[in-house]
């Protein structure tokens, strides 16, 4: 069973508005086995209503719209599936007797303009709105019209629409033979190669048409492996998936990091906290991006002692108490510089981890060979230094850098034969 998800609002084509019901709904309707094939967002036009409408129904067996179903002159959700079925729309006496309700317990009169709330396309049965004057419309549409086809349309305010998908849609979805299959994702993440290297080292998994299916993302090169089954229940699905992530994690190895919302901080933060271990960071060029991250991991106080971010040579010399010499002799971007950056906030903070970024090269498209940015890892018994390209879209630098520099601990903290 296929699904298309229609968003209709001036506010959602001009950008005024993002739109997030139709993310919802289709991961509700994943949840009930229905794979969503198509997302359109449609503005309040009502000729492009209908024709939007009638290619859902030739493609989809499921169609959930949202939006247009309000009182005012721009909602045209009601008379655009009237169109599209080529029926009148008629009066629903009990939702009217709804609608005055709502506006009795208000203390108002109800504006005249509010009875088309209450007019529905011949044939269509209501959706009960019970907390808003938008009820919703459920239309089946037949052979040679629709495939034959489902049509739900709801209000677009997201409550009431996710009050009425809970009460009313998926209930009829699976009295209707949708829900006999369930749809389950995982999320594997990993960093520290790029995407097509990390794909390079999976046997195959990322091909169209496998089951389960190995898709992958990327954001800010933390790379989301997304496995997808579909199956009778939530444990088959769960099953289905297992070999797959066992096969990931093999090939992967300690590139693999985390799982489902996991972030390199996250897991860093675990890991300290697993060894009653503390944490102290002094950044140069990512700007205080590693402390603000570690600020919002809950239970990263206990772990994270203090974080120094600096951008003036002079000044950390002096707050860090370095050897003019060392920075002298090396240059201040120079991986001894580094080192001992990370080997006084160590123990200038009393922390058991110290964890230096150094400052950002000047980014040069043209330069054949890219310059480095410099990482420093320091412990009780001794300095790891790691450099990487500074290369690469300017949005990406911070938080990349920021990552390079965590995953640096994270994989110091890894137990000798770290599996995923
Ligand atoms: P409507 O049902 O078109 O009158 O929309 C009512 C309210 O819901 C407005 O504030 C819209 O901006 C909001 N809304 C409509 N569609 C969406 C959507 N797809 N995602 C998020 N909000 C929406
Ligand atoms: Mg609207």
């Amino acid at each position: 069973m296929q699904a298309e998800v229609i968003s209709i609002g001036d506010e959602l084509t001009s950008g005024q508005r993002l739109d997030t019901n139709s993310q919802w709904l289709s991961q509700r309707l994943g949840e009930l086995g229905i794979a969503v094939r198509y997302h359109t967002t449609v503005a309040d036009d009502l000729a492009a209503n209908v024709a939007v409408f009638r290619q859902a129904v030739q493609r989809a067996d499921v169609v959930v719209a949202t939006g247009g179903l309000g009182p005012t002159a721009d909602d045209l959700t009601r008379e655009a599936l009237a169109q599209m079925m080529g029926v009148e729309l008629v009066l629903d006496q009990a939702s009217l007797e709804h609608i005055r309700g709502l506006f009795a317990r208000r203390t108002r009169p109800m504006p005249e303009q509010n009875v088309v709330q209450a007019m529905f396309p011949a044939g269509s049965r209501v959706i009960a709105n019970p907390h808003g004057t938008a009820p919703g419309v459920d239309l089946e549409v037949p052979p040679p019209l629709g495939r034959p086809s489902r049509v739900f349309a709801l209000p677009g305010v997201p409550a009431e629409m996710k009050e009425m998908w809970a009460e009313t849609v998926a209930p009829r979805l699976v009295e209707w033979g949708a829900g006999g299959e369930v749809i389950r994702h995982r999320r594997i993440k990993c960093f520290g190669v790029g995407e097509s290297d990390l794909e390079q080292m999976l046997p195959d998994l990322i091909r169209r048409g496998r089951t389960p299916s190995v898709g992958i993302t990327v954001s800010d090169a933390t790379i989301t492996l997304r496995i997808t089954a579909c199956g009778p229940s939530d444990d088959a699905c769960q099953a289905a998936m297992a070999p797959t992530i066992s096969t990931i994690c093999d090939c992967l190895g300690s590139l693999v990091f985390g799982e489902e919302d996991d972030e390199l901080p996250d897991v860093v933060v675990r890991q300290l906290a697993a060894r009653g271990a503390t944490l102290a960071t002094v950044e140069w060029g990512t700007a205080g991006l590693i402390a603000d991250w570690l600020s919002e991991v809950p239970g990263s106080a206990h772990v994270y002692k203090a974080g120094l971010v600096v951008g003036d040579a002079a000044a950390l010399v002096r707050l860090l108490d370095l050897s003019p010499a060392t920075l002298m002799n090396d240059g201040i971007a120079s991986e001894a510089a580094v080192q001992a950056m990370a080997q006084a906030c160590r123990e200038r903070a009393c922390a058991d981890f110290g964890l230096a970024v150094g400052p950002f090269p000047q980014l040069d498209p043209a330069a054949a060979a890219p310059e480095r940015v410099h990482f420093a890892l320091a412990t009780a018994e001794a300095v790891f230094a790691r450099s990487a390209p500074f290369a690469g879209h300017p949005a990406i630098l911070k938080p990349r850098a920021a990552k390079q520099a965590l995953d640096l601990l994270r994989l110091h903290l890894l137990p000798p034969i770290a599996r995923c």
